[in-house]
């Protein structure tokens, strides 16, 4: 009788541990909750003056929720963690899912008037229709090369860059990095720098590439817009476009890497994009801006226009709970295990 007593004393009190050892898992889980690869430095500039602004969902590596991180030095907003080296290889590789998507498009072509449009605003110091003698253009990310056969059917030599698909290369010239010498007089990336995770060295290199008095074409997703045109997962998310750059941003990391901008403006017919032009020339930087002011004011003003998916409230908790709860809410199985 007294070892039945005393096993039922034990049984009941093995019963009220387990709430017990949950709720404290819960509460370690919320406290210190850390996301694997999480970046604790920029991804443009290795500042380590991050802020977390949102909670962002990590498709790739499944089911946890990471963060909108943002550089309160150059301003870049990055999906964090960010893919890591075999994510990219799985993705960009010849054989990957972006690779595979590419040669199964059909190609796109560019129109001269499309072309013409693109540099519209340097037209009186660049004719990209009636381009000077032996103009070279190198595009880094050229994919099928339609905007290359554009290029060469104005009269430009072209060069290209691309390590997911090789389909360019029968018709333009292949180069697997930009030279060291300045050669070129034109430089494209052309929705290339949401892709990447080092992006201030792509634009050092190319700034090494291009002549003095050149150019550099850049076209990323319009995060500045976002509370206007609402895509915000083709401007950000944790698998392909995985960086987001204010105008104040680019035009920071353009100058570090050698690039004075003299164009932005939203892509024609595209509020979704912007297009900015920078000319190959040495900026003085005149210290350090504080332009994460115009990524937080992006992402403030679209929460504000847009109804916030639950995972974004309530927004006075700090954002690292807010990604905790989240992500305790999609592995729950796990923690009842
Ligand atoms: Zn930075």
């Amino acid at each position: 009788m007294a070892a039945r007593g005393a096993f039922g004393l034990l049984k009941h009190g093995r019963l009220a541990l387990r709430p017990l050892r949950r709720g404290i898992r819960i509460v370690q889980h919320l406290a210190c909750y850390r996301v694997p690869g999480e970046r604790r430095r920029c991804p443009a500039c290795a500042s380590p003056a991050i802020d977390h602004l949102e909670p962002l969902v990590s498709g790739r590596s499944s089911f946890r929720f990471g963060f909108i991180s943002g550089c309160r030095r150059c301003g870049l907003l990055f999906a964090n963690p960010l893919p890591d080296d075999s994510d990219l290889e799985t993705v960009y590789s010849p054989g990957g899912e972006w690779g595979r998507h590419r040669q199964e498009e059909q190609e796109k072509q560019v129109s001269a008037g499309r072309l013409d449009a693109l540099f519209a605003p340097i037209r009186g110091e660049l004719r990209v229709l009636q381009p000077p003698a032996d103009a070279s253009v190198l595009d880094f990310g050229c994919g099928l090369g339609g905007m290359l056969d554009a290029f060469a059917a104005a009269g430009w030599r072209t060069y290209g860059i691309d390590p997911a698909t090789k389909l360019a290369f029968s018709r333009h010239r292949e180069l697997t990095v930009p030279p060291a010498e300045a050669v070129f007089d034109l430089a494209i990336l052309h929705h290339v720098l949401e892709h990447v995770t080092a992006p201030l060295s792509i634009l050092r290199d190319l700034a090494a590439a291009v002549r003095p008095g050149g150019f550099l074409l850049v076209s990323v997703p319009n995060i500045d817009d976002l509370p206007e045109h609402g895509d915000v997962k083709y401007c950000l998310r944790s698998e392909v476009h995985v960086l987001a750059y204010t105008s104040d941003c680019l035009a920071w990391l353009l100058a570090v890497a050698g690039f004075r901008v003299v164009s932005d403006a939203r892509a024609p017919g595209n509020p979704r994009k912007r297009v900015v032009l920078g000319r190959r020339e040495n900026v003085p930087l005149s210290g350090p801006p504080t332009p994460l002011r115009s990524g937080r004011a992006v992402l403030a003003r679209y929460s504000a226009t847009h109804a916030a998916s639950s995972h974004a409230r309530p927004r006075w908790l700090p954002v690292r709970v807010r990604a905790a709860y989240a992500d305790l809410k999609r592995a729950e199985w796990r923690i009842q295990r």
